[in-house]
């Protein structure tokens, strides 16, 4: 009853936020994270320590074709 997680802030609600278990970092999902496409899938991992926080196939195309040429 008391092990639930930190509720987000009505900031994140309006836009996705990630969030690394890993390391406690947080960031918008289209921002400051290493974006990497490998055999049809895209996994989105922690810059800080290198932990995967997505890894999912065919992540939006257009969404991560603008991403990877930032
Ligand atoms: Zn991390």
């Amino acid at each position: 009853m008391t092990d639930e997680p930190l509720p987000p802030s009505r900031d994140t609600l309006s836009k996705a936020t990630l969030f690394c278990l890993a390391c406690d970092r947080t960031a918008p999902i289209d921002d400051a994270w290493s974006l990497a496409k490998r055999d049809g899938r895209t996994d989105l991992s922690c810059p800080d320590c290198g932990a995967v926080i997505v890894s999912q196939p065919d992540f939006d195309a257009d969404e991560s074709k603008r991403l990877l040429a930032a």
